[in-house]
């Protein structure tokens, strides 16, 4: 077996693998994020910002803090406020989310840097909304509530994810655990995350290209298991993968789905509880 990354890992630091099969899906955009995103632009509370406001990509957070408006200027953006990001962290707990390591990451991370400029006025809105390929970034409530189940109230050393996507969980998840490790199948997405990532200089997150099917046996065991996207079943390879006492969280389903827990209690026992339905992209195999 191959030695274990050392921490702090650059986001460079990409295994990339060969593309094997290709696999195209055939599903149109799924979830509601096309419908989220066109019925909410209208209910949005922000006007969308003049073009001169609107954050760049290769604008970090810590510089926006850094450099407060002066007085005379223009109000800060609504769109990029800490209050507004607050806001949303109250909706997501008044729903039931109860961590408050997880709400305060929920409320560092700033969601808006992960999505196209075009829909960065409902950053903050609890919707998912389109990323482009057919994908989506996740519901912050149901990011917020994933890693709650997960951590359970525990420190999380190493943490897998499986579903990078635009990397917002990701960047959350980095901010409960000490090591994140996050697989994406898509190569565009793969590499939207490294972009949108790159501001933040997150240090403990790395990002795989490959099929997270399969896991990460290179850097497994783990604590913690989420994936962002719905199979029929947990991939055994994950379940191998966690670490006895560890929790992975899975939406489970098809046209129905529910989220899934499930504990390793042993060498050769696993644990199942289901929790609440929810709605995700479906899981997929082989690399794209
Ligand atoms: N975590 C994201 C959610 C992304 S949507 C967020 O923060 O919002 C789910 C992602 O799972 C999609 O990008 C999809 O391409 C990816 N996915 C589906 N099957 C996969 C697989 N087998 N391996 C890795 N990623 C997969």
């Amino acid at each position: 077996m191959s030695a274990k990354p050392r921490f702090p890992l650059p986001l460079s630091s990409v295994t990339a693998k060969k593309p094997g099969t290709e696999f195209r899906p055939t599903v149109a955009t799924p979830q509601t994020a096309t419908r989220n995103a066109a019925t909410t632009a209208a209910k949005s509370p922000w006007a969308p910002p003049p073009p001169a406001a609107t954050p760049s990509r290769a604008h970090s957070y810590a510089q926006e803090r850094a450099q407060p408006q002066p007085l005379a200027a223009p109000r800060q953006n609504p769109l990029v406020s800490d209050a507004v990001r607050r806001a949303m962290v109250q909706r997501v707990a008044r729903q039931g989310v109860q961590d408050q390591v997880v709400l305060s990451a929920l409320e560092t991370v700033p969601r808006h840097m992960f999505m196209d400029e075009g829909l960065a006025s409902q950053a903050y809105i609890d919707a998912s909304l389109p990323i482009g390929h057919h994908q989506t970034i996740s519901q912050p409530y149901i990011v917020a509530r994933m890693i709650e189940v997960m951590r359970n109230g525990g420190q999380l050393q190493r943490v897998l994810e499986i579903g990078t996507g635009c990397g917002y969980q990701a960047a959350v998840l980095a901010c409960v655990a000490q090591e994140v490790y996050s697989i994406e199948r898509i190569k565009p997405l793969h590499e939207l995350a490294k972009s949108n990532l790159r501001p933040l200089r997150v240090a403990n997150l790395r990002l795989h290209y490959g099929d997270g099917m399969l896991g990460l046996p290179q850097a497994a065991p783990f604590d913690g298991i989420i994936l962002a996207a719905a199979g029929l079943e947990v991939p055994q390879a994950l379940l191998e993968q966690l670490a006895i006492g560890g929790r992975l969280v899975a939406p489970v389903g098809a046209r129905t789905q529910h989220l899934e827990l499930v504990t390793r209690t042993g060498k050769a026992e696993w644990v199942r509880q289901t929790l609440e339905d929810c709605h995700f992209v479906p899981l997929r195999p082989g690399i794209v």
